[in-house]
Formats: structure tokens, C-alpha cells, sequence
């Protein structure tokens, strides 16, 4: 192996790393991961952490399942590469098309399609999503409205829908024609309401009013993760999809769900909207439809949008849209083996199971600890909040922030702060000796950081 100070000067050097500063590289060095075994990470010094992250949010089974390694090994030696664009296909892509329309039968899903990722799915369905409209005739219906603290990747179009100004602001222009409307956050929001469903009607009146502003028949979608993830996991109110779906209805806007983090089980339910007993119109799909061990994404469409492109058979319905590694087969046969073990597991039960579990543990911790302003989450994807004061919400800072991100490494787990929330998101294999790991080393490093307000 090479040597550390090489390994540290090179990367301070020589990568640009997303989300960072080059020049914090120095300073701060990221660390060096350079094992995973179960859920567990070791960094190059040998040092044992649990990954209260699962990566970023994608590695479900975990860094130790064999069958989907196993299954990636055999297509590597049977067929590496195969194109899907027209003309060329794989068995291992129709395999998992054929499964995943199955998966999806609840949401009257009939077709997918296949991309490298989360962005490349949001980009597809909000393409997919125009297309749909002048196919059916309504040329003018091109717009988009999304949420406020919604993250749909880094395309321009997904970043055009993204509803937080840090992705958006060094960036622009972005695409004309994108409307960002209240999140549904019952801990912050605009309206100062807390009470869910009065929250929901506030928040549903205001994409009422942006709809009648901007003229219905000049927008094309709606986009938005079931659960909010990089936003800070943030849970609607029990009501808001079911009557954000009505509404929709009642204006004939299609509804993209981006469950690129909710898909296949993190949120308790084998997809997010189905939590919400909800059925979009499109569903991008991407992390754990391979447990991150490949990089893959897919986007379905229900029935809508499929008799849509059946029913016109010139050259306006050609998906003229597609990636080099679209349908990839060394993906679709990581994909199949990954699904496979999410059934057999049952790991969308699991994350009900021991998110219900972590989330008490978590709250149980606000009594003795000032700093947690809020703890909230669904299944395994999960929360906690620092304030400076309890009354006022007014947020922790970035240095208490920083020593909370080092305290809980200190403490054996690796966890994802986003502002001043600590975002959690373990592999949904978590056993009860797991979350019981995870909530020890919570207790540990908020001990070392936290007696009064984050101040
Ligand atoms: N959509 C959502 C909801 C996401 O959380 C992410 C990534 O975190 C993306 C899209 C983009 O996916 P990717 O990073 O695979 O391009």
C-alpha cells in the first residue's frame, strides 16, 4: 500500500472533492476508508466505526453481502458492457425490468428505464415529464414546482427543482420555469404552524395559489421525495401526499416521487409513496437498487405516461434521452442479486422496525441533553437537531457542529451532518445489537459535547 502522508498529500493536491473546499482538504483531510466488513467501516489506521450513514444513503445490505458481489463477479466474466440503445439488449436488463415493473405493480408502474444514477433519473423523468405533454397535444405545459428544501441531484435540471440555494446559487441560471413551494416541516416553516394537518392546508393552499398564478395548463410536474432526505430529513404530515395527489389530479399535473433515497425500504415501506398509500406518475429510483456496490439508477412510469408514447408512432415519441451505461449489464445482474436480498431479508420491515427503535432511544436523549432541539425520522432515515436555545430554535453553530461530527467518530460511529443536523441513515441489515451500537455512541459523543445549548 502506499504511503499515508502520499495518500493525504495527493488527495489535499490533486482532488476536488463534492461538497467541500479544496482548500479545507489540508486542514481537514478527509478520511481514509479503506475496509468495510458487515456495517462496520475501518479507516487506513485501523480505526472501527459503525456507518450510521450506509454511505450515502444507498449501501442497504451493507459492505459484506456476497450474493450481490458474487452476482457482479459472474456478469463481469460473462458480459461486461452490452449498449442498450436501439438495437441491442441484455437478458440481465430485462430480467430486472421485468421484476421492478412487478415490484411496482401497486403504483401501476408498466415500463423503465435505466440510467448511472440519482441525477440521471431526475433528469430523465423531468424529460420524460415534457415529453409526456406534447405528446398528448399541450405544448405550453413545460413548467416545473418542487419543494423548498428538496434535493433532486446535479443536472441543471435537478438542480433547476432543487429547493436548497447552496446547489443552486454559484450555478446559475438555472432552467427558467421551476417553482420552489413550502416544505411541509412541522419543526421550521413559514406559516409558524405546527399542528400536521393544519400545516398540510397551509402548505397545499400555497401550491393552490402558485397554480392558479402561473396557469395549470402550463405545468408539467410536480417533483418531490416522499420522505425529504439531504434536506434534512424532513416527514410530511400524515395528510400532505394523499392531498398533494388530489390536488394534482384535479389540475392534471403529473407527480414525480424521487425515491433516489426512499426506494426499497429506508423509509419502512418497500417504496415512500407507497408509506403514503400514494401512486405517482414516475418514480426515480436509483442507491439502493444496487446497495451503492454499482453505480445505477432507474426511473418507472405508470400507465399514463406509457399510453401516452404507445399511442404516437411518429418520430416525437423516440426516447431521443439515454446513457452509455443505460441498462448497464454489470448493474442490472447487481440490481437483480440486490432486490433478491432485500425480499428474503425483508429489510423494509426491518427499517420500520429498528427506525421505530432508534428514533425513542434518540428522543429519550433530549431530556438530558439541551442542545437536541428536534429528533424526527421514518424507518431508517433519521434526524437530530441542535439549537442554541430550545424557544427561539435558533440553530447550533458550525464549530459546535464540527466537534458533534468529531465526537461521534471519537465515539465509534460515522454519522452525516448537514448543517446542524446530524443525519442518520445505517444500513437497513441493522440488527438490535446495531442500533444498539449506534445509540451507545450517540450517548458517548453527545456526553463529550452537549451538557447545556449549543451554543
Ligand atoms: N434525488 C435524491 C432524493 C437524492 O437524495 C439524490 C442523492 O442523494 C439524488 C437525487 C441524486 O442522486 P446521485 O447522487 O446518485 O446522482
Amino acid at each position: 500500500a502506499r504511503n499515508k502522508n502520499y495518500l493525504r498529500e495527493m488527495n489535499a493536491k490533486k482532488v476536488y472533492h463534492p461538497m467541500a473546499h479544496p482548500n479545507d482538504l489540508e486542514e481537514h483531510p478527509p478520511r481514509i476508508i479503506s475496509r468495510g466488513e458487515g456495517v462496520h467501516l475501518f479507516d487506513d489506521d485501523g480505526r472501527r466505526v459503525i456507518d450510521a450513514c450506509a454511505g450515502l444513503w444507498n449501501v442497504n445490505l451493507g459492505y459484506s453481502n456476497q450474493p450481490v458481489k458474487d452476482a457482479i463477479a459472474q456478469q463481469l466474466a460473462d458480459l461486461p458492457y452490452s449498449s442498450a440503445f436501439k438495437g441491442t439488449t441484455n437478458e440481465k436488463l430485462i430480467e430486472l425490468s421485468d421484476v421492478l415493473v412487478d415490484m411496482l405493480d401497486q403504483e401501476d408502474m408498466r415500463r423503465v428505464f435505466f440510467t448511472s444514477g440519482g441525477s440521471d433519473s431526475v433528469e430523465t423523468a423531468l424529460r420524460l415529464a415534457r415529453q409526456y405533454w406534447k405528446l398528448s397535444g399541450h405544448v405550453d405545459r413545460t413548467k416545473f414546482l418542487s419543494l423548498k428544501r428538496g434535493y433532486h441531484g446535479t443536472h441543471f435540471g435537478g438542480a433547476s427543482v432543487n429547493g436548497n440555494n447552496v446547489f443552486r446559487r454559484v450555478y446559475e441560471p438555472l432552467l427558467p420555469g421551476c417553482f420552489h413551494m413550502p416544505v411541509p416541516f412541522d419543526y421550521r416553516n413559514m406559516f409558524n404552524e405546527s399542528d400536521p394537518s393544519r400545516l398540510t392546508d397551509l402548505c397545499l393552499a400555497a401550491i393552490e395559489d402558485e397554480i392558479a398564478f402561473q396557469g395549470a395548463d402550463t405545468i408539467a410536474a410536480f417533483i418531490a421525495e416522499p420522505v425529504l432526505g439531504a434536506g434534512g430529513v424532513i416527514v410530511p404530515p400524515e395528510t400532505y401526499w394523499p392531498k398533494l395527489r388530489a390536488l394534482l389530479d384535479r389540475h392534471e399535473i403529473l407527480l414525480i416521487a424521487d425515491e433516489v433515497i426512499t426506494g426499497f425500504g429506508r423509509a419502512g415501506a418497500w417504496f415512500g409513496a407507497r408509506g403514503w398509500g400514494v401512486k405517482p406518475d414516475m418514480m426515480c429510483l436509483a442507491k439502493a437498487i444496487t446497495s451503492g456496490y454499482f453505480p445505477m439508477g432507474a426511473v418507472a412510469v405508470n400507465e399514463r405516461i406509457e399510453t401516452a408514447f404507445k399511442a404516437n408512432k411518429d418520430a416525437m415519441g423516440v426516447i431521443s434521452h439515454g446513457y452509455t451505461y443505460s441498462g448497464h449489464p454489470v448493474g442490472c445482474a447487481a440490481a437483480l442479486a440486490c432486490l433478491a436480498e432485500t425480499v428474503r431479508l425483508d429489510l423494509p420491515a426491518n427499517a420500520a422496525r429498528e427506525g421505530d427503535y432508534l428514533l425513542s432511544r434518540f428522543r429519550s436523549m433530549m431530556d438530558t441533553h439541551e442542545a437536541i432541539g428536534n429528533v424526527r425520522g421514518r424507518g431508517l432515515m433519521m434526524a437530530m437537531e441542535f439549537v442554541a436555545d430550545r424557544k427561539t430554535k435558533q440553530p447550533a453553530g458550525k464549530t459546535f457542529m464540527g466537534a458533534v461530527g468529531d465526537a461521534m467518530f471519537d465515539a465509534g460511529m460515522l454519522v452525516r451532518i448537514v448543517g446542524h443536523n446530524i443525519l442518520l441513515s445505517p444500513p437497513l441489515v441493522l440488527t438490535r445489537k446495531d442500533s444498539d451500537e449506534i445509540a451507545a455512541a450517540m450517548e458517548a459523543g453527545l456526553a463529550k459535547v452537549s451538557r447545556g445549548p449549543a451554543t
